[in-house]
Order: C-alpha cells, then structure tokens, then sequence
C-alpha cells in the first residue's frame, strides 16, 4: 500500500496535534508533533539561562542532549531531551511563552528540520506545525491549513491547561494565543503561512470527529489512487 506525507500546520491550539494524532493512529502512521520539538529546546535554553542571541550555544546543547521520542505504557506520546522527560515541562507557561523567540532563530530551525525530514523518510507520516507543508515536507501529498478563531482557541487551551493541572487565567491566555501568532506569523524564517496548495478548514465551532473525516477522507483517496 502507497504510504503519503501529511502536513498539518495552523496557529497555536487550532487542533492539530489532536487531529495528528488520531490520523497517523487510524492510518498506522508516525505522527510528529514539531511544536513540541521547538518547545524541548526552549525548555532546554532556559534551564541553561540562553537568550535569542545566544543561538551557537542552544546548536551545541541540543547536540550534547538530543531531542528524542518515545512511548509511556499507557501508550501517550513522550518527548526527551538527552535522557530526561520533559513531555509535561514543555507545556508549562514559561516555555510556552518563551518558544517563539527560539522558534525564529535561523541555525536552530535547520537543525531541527533536518531532524524532521529524517523521521520522514521512515515511512507514512502526519506532522504538524507551522511551516510543514511550506518548508519540511514541501512534497507532502496532503497539506491542511487547520485555523479556528482565537476566542475558540483560547478556550481549547484553557481546557486543555486546566486538565492537566496548569494554572490559566482566561483573558491572559487569549492575548498570548494572539501574541504567539503574531510572532509566529511575521518572523523572517519560515513564518506561519498555508502553503499554496494546502486545504484550509476552520475549525471554530466543528467538531475533532468532523476534522478527522475530512482529512481521511482526502486521504485514502490518495493512497487509493497510488
Ligand atoms: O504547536 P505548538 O503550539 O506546540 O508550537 C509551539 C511553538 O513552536 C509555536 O508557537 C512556534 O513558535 C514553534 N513552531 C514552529 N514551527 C513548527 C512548530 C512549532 O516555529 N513547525
């Protein structure tokens, strides 16, 4: 059977990762979550008090601490950084709000993409991010555009903080969600942009289930046509 790429991208909590996820499952795919590569180095220049122009000593310290996936027993998707685990430390409000300015330097872009187009070359893929359809995987069969308004977002996040255990004021979230789009939409680098040939949905109001289909959908149909 014909194995695609799928590119997912889209602002901050638009639902990517959730959709990701459940198609690569359904599809038997890998699925790579690209924000959460951004976030273990920004997890990891924190620790070591780097800043934006401190970007050939973030390259050495992924270097000596590769970014690295594995599986927890319950089977959740778990993020290392060298040996250690940082799959919830990477979703707490400092590395959140610190990740865009890592997320803009050059040099640690072309590292962790390089990365990425590795996993890629493994075989069917879904990954989600930013800038997957338009720089990563600019070949990918299928590429969505997943966007949602961003009071929705807000409250998806809210949620989501809320179940796991991360203190969240409502209004404080909808301005960084705002923030971190504006970031991500205007850096120099590989900003956040639909590729010319990607599907855009809006998600707002449009349930996980509806999302999936469609991106199935428009799947198999590729992988049907070989
Ligand atoms: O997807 P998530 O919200 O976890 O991504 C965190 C941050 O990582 C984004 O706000 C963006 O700055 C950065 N990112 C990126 N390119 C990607 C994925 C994420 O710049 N492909």
């Amino acid at each position: 059977m014909k194995e695609i790429q799928i590119a997912i991208d889209g602002p901050a909590s638009s639902g990517k990762s959730t959709v990701a996820k459940i198609v690569a499952k359904d599809l038997g795919y890998i699925y790579l979550d690209t924000g959460a590569m951004y976030r273990a180095a920004t997890y990891l220049a924190l620790k070591h008090q780097l800043t934006a122009e401190d970007s050939r000593e973030i390259i050495e310290l992924l270097e000596e601490h590769p970014i690295g996936f594995g599986r927890s027993e319950a089977g959740e998707q778990l993020v290392f950084v060298g040996d250690v685990d940082v799959t919830h430390a990477i979703r707490e409000n400092e590395v959140t709000n610190n990740v865009s300015w890592l997320a803009a330097i050059a040099e640690v872009r072309e590292q962790l993409v390089a990365l990425q187009q590795r996993i890629a070359g493994q075989g069917g893929i879904v990954m989600d991010g930013r800038d997957i359809g338009t720089v990563v995987l600019p070949e990918a069969q299928l590429k969505i555009f997943l966007i949602a308004s961003v009071e929705e977002r807000a409250q998806r996040r809210y949620k989501e903080n809320l179940s796991k255990g991360i203190e969240t004021d409502f209004e404080t979230l909808k301005k960084e969600i705002a923030e971190r789009d504006y970031k991500d939409s205007h850096r120099a680098v590989s900003p956040l942009k639909a590729a010319a040939d990607s599907l855009t949905f809006d998600t707002t109001g449009v349930g996980i289930e509806e999302v999936v289909a469609f991106i199935e959908n428009k799947a198999k149909a590729l992988i049907e046509e070989g």
